[in-house]
This record gives structure tokens, sequence and C-alpha cells, in this order.
């Protein structure tokens, strides 16, 4: 399998030069060449995430050297469950629990996924012992740079340098950006996000940098973050159509529509998926494009789903090279926007109607079904795709439920570690020297 360029001007490289990059140089996004169709009786005994990871990602991986390796990349990615939970009490409504992981939150799966193919990557094209270290740059808004920080924390050869805004992020996040330690180094930017991302920008380009270290991103553009998370879906759909034979609707809470466009390809090659909604938050370039045919990218706007406030989602790119006009792309997906006091209400509402306490991100999906009108109800089974656990926002959701949520033991984990983080002036010389200090 090749991957080529969604801006079309890059050659095609194979999956792990496609990982080792992250972004094309075109600045596009690697998609797979042609779409391999996997019929449904190749998974016949296939029910956990790494069996099915291992048929669904082997024609992904198909002519590259670490492809006799995927077996260990899976079994050591999907290491913690992705459960389907019954919400009502008819079968209709369920709720998939993307949380379990060591940050509790989706971006464990594509984090943890990326670490143990480049580990694989890295040794088989490393012909000599003095490769230069390779470091991964992360400029976090809150859920990266902690996964991301969990996933690569004591590899060898591997250093992690986390920049967040200071003061920007909440507590519960800033603790799991800088419990790391080792080979993990957090940075409190004084400045804004898009600071933090214009510094990691330069750094990639500085010819200095690069003659010093193999620089490399770990963020939600690349392809070994991406592909790992068709698999819950995969795995997810299939166990429902094995049970009901119905294919399951799926409803997203999106931000940079990674999570959706991974559960789109796994449709693609032939997953029993049914409906994909996209649950947006104010940020609503993609309800406005699919509205209008017009894509207006837009600046960012802060929201309680703070993940999700991305104003120019890059996985667009991948949706419309699938689908080049508006009319495709309208019958593979449909979107919507949520606001911060629709997710407020949600989140009480819910709570006395399910017992279920949803963080923002979940709430945006869970306010969305609460709008289906009957008849998309009727007879079909909907599955809200919940991207964190609510005591990662505790702050938020406990008040709007009245009771104490439980921390799950990974974070509570996390949370009993020391914290060290450095401050950083938000310029590509003060990122420079503090690397220059890393040993
Ligand atoms: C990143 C994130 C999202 C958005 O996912 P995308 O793949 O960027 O669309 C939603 N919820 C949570 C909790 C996240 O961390």
């Amino acid at each position: 399998m090749k991957y080529i360029s969604t801006r079309g001007q890059a050659p095609s490289v194979s999956f792990g030069e496609a990982v080792a990059r992250g972004l094309a140089p075109d600045g596009g996004l690697y998609v797979p060449e042609s779409w391999p169709e996997i019929p449904l009786s190749d998974f016949d005994g296939a029910t956990t995430l790494p069996e099915v990871a291992e048929i669904m990602l082997r024609p992904f991986v198909k002519g590259d050297p670490v492809a006799p390796l995927l077996g260990d990349i899976v079994r050591e990615a999907f290491n913690f469950p992705a459960p389907l939970v019954p919400v009502n009490t008819d079968g209709s409504l369920s709720v998939l629990e993307l949380f379990h992981g060591p940050t509790a939150a989706f971006k464990d799966f594509g984090a943890r996924f990326l670490a143990a193919a480049l580990a694989r990557i890295r040794a088989r094209s490393s012909n000599s012992g003095d490769a230069k270290p390779l470091n991964i740059l992360v400029a976090t808004s809150g859920d990266t740079g902690g996964a991301v920080a969990a996933a690569f924390h004591q590899r060898p050869g591997v250093l992690v340098s986390v920049l967040f805004p200071k003061g920007l992020v909440s507590p519960t996040q800033e603790r799991q950006l800088t419990c790391w330690g080792d080979n993990v180094h957090s940075y409190r930017v004084s400045g804004s996000f898009d600071d933090c991302q214009r510094v990691v920008k330069e750094a990639f380009v500085d010819a200095d940098l690069r003659q010093r270290f193999e620089l490399s991103s770990a963020n939600s553009i690349n392809l070994g973050r991406l592909l790992p998370q068709a698999v819950y879906y995969a795995a997810t759909s299939l166990a429902v159509f094995r049970a009901t034979g119905e294919k399951p609707n799926y409803i997203i809470p999106s931000g940079n529509l990674g999570n959706s466009v991974a559960c789109v390809w796994a449709r693609k090659i032939g997953l029993p998926v049914g409906r994909i909604l996209l649950a947006h938050n104010i940020n609503r370039a993609v309800p406005d494009y699919l509205a209008t045919g017009n894509w207006l990218p837009r600046p960012s706007i802060a929201t309680l789903a703070s993940a999700m406030d991305v104003g120019s989602p890059s996985n667009m790119e991948r949706l419309r090279a699938l689908f080049p006009d508006v009319a495709q792309v309208r019958e593979a997906v449909q979107a919507a926007s949520v606001t911060d006091e629709q997710i407020r209400h949600r989140i009480t509402e819910d709570f006395r109607n399910y017992g279920k306490a949803w963080c923002p991100h979940t709430a945006t999906a869970a306010e969305v079904y609460a709008r289906l009108a009957s008849a998309d109800r009727l007879g079909q089974r909907w599955v809200l795709v919940s991207t964190a656990h609510p005591a990662k926002f505790h702050e938020i959701v406990q008040p709007l439920i009245g009771q104490r949520i439980e921390m799950p033991e990974s974070l509570a984990k996390l949370f009993s570690r020391p914290v060290s983080c450095a401050d950083l002036e938000p310029s590509l010389a003060a990122l420079s020297g503090a690397l220059g200090k890393v040993k």
C-alpha cells in the first residue's frame, strides 16, 4: 500500500514513511492511494481490538518493512478496552467509551499506536547505532499532549517536548502535561495555543535544530494516529452487526475531524457502519460547509468542549479527498453545532434521564441525539461516542450533576506523580535553548 498527499504534489510513500513524516512535503495529508475492500468473513472469530486491528490494518501496512510486526504493534497499542455500554433499556442507544486508556481520552488509542509503530519503524530504518535522538514536539491545548507524553514516556532514543499555553489549560489537564519527567519535558509558554503551535512550526524548518535532532510531530494529522481510530469503529460495528443484523449509527464529538474521518474510513473499506453524525461545538466551519457548500475556515472560539475548539479542521482535507463534491460529503456525514448552554443543559438532563455523567465533549453528541426526529430513532441503533472521561472535566461536570465524580484509577495514578515543568518565552530562540539543555 502506498500513501499519497491530499495536495497531489508529493511523491507517494510507504506506511512507515508516511508515519515518520507526519505531514507530506507539499503540506498535504497522507491518504491511501487505493482502498482495500475487506470481506466481513475475514473477521470471523475476531472480537478483541487487537484481533480486529490486525485483520483490518493488514492491507494498510502491506509491503512495508514493519508489516510482519503489525501483530506486536497492535497488541502493544490496544491494551485497554473500548466497551459499548447500553444507555437506555431497549438497546437503541449505547455509548462507546473510548476513555479507558492512560490519560482517559480517545487520543490514547492514536498516540499509543503511533508510539508502538514509530519505535519499530525507526529500529528498521536506522542502520547504525549513532542515530540522532528523535525529538517529538507537541503543541497542545489539552488532551493531545498528555496522550502523546504517556505513550512515549520512557521510550529509549525518544525525547518529547510538550508546549502548552500558560493559564489556558484546566488544572487537571496541566497536571497531565507535567507529571512525566524522564524523557518528557513540559514547557509552560507565556502565550496562547497559537503561539505554541507557531514556535513548533518554526522549529521544524530551523536548519540548526534539524541538524541536532530528528524532529517529528505527533499531532492528529499523522496517519499513525488516524488509522488506529478506525479499529474501534470496526470492532464495535462488527459486534452490533453480528448480534442484531443492524449497522450502528454513530454520533461523534468532532474538532479536527480525526475521529470522524477514521469512522468514515472504516465504512469505506466495508465495515457495517450506518450513519455518521458529527457533533461540533460553536466552532461551526463543518456544519456551515454542509449547509452552504462554502468552506470557510475561521479563528477558533473557546468553549466548554475545549478539545474541539478548532476553527479550521485539518482533516477536512482528507474528507474532501474522498468526496470531492459537497453533495457527496452530505451523503457521507451530517453535522450539527451545539452551544455551551446546550452542553450544560444536556449534562444535567442526561444525568437525570439515564444516570450518566458526560464530559462536555460527549455532551455535544448526546445533544445531537436528543434533537433527532422520532422517525430517525425508530428501529435504529445509535451509538454516542464518548471521547473523554467526565472526571477529566470535573470542574465543569460536578456542579451540573450535583455529585462527585470518581477519578478512574489511571488518572488517579498520574495525579500522584511529582510535577515538573519549565517556563518558556514564545520564541524559537527560547525553545532552541531549552532543547539544548536536555540530556
Ligand atoms: C481531540 C478531542 C476531540 C476532537 O477529536 P477530533 O479527532 O479532533 O475531531 C473530542 N473530544 C475530546 C475529549 C478530544 O480530546
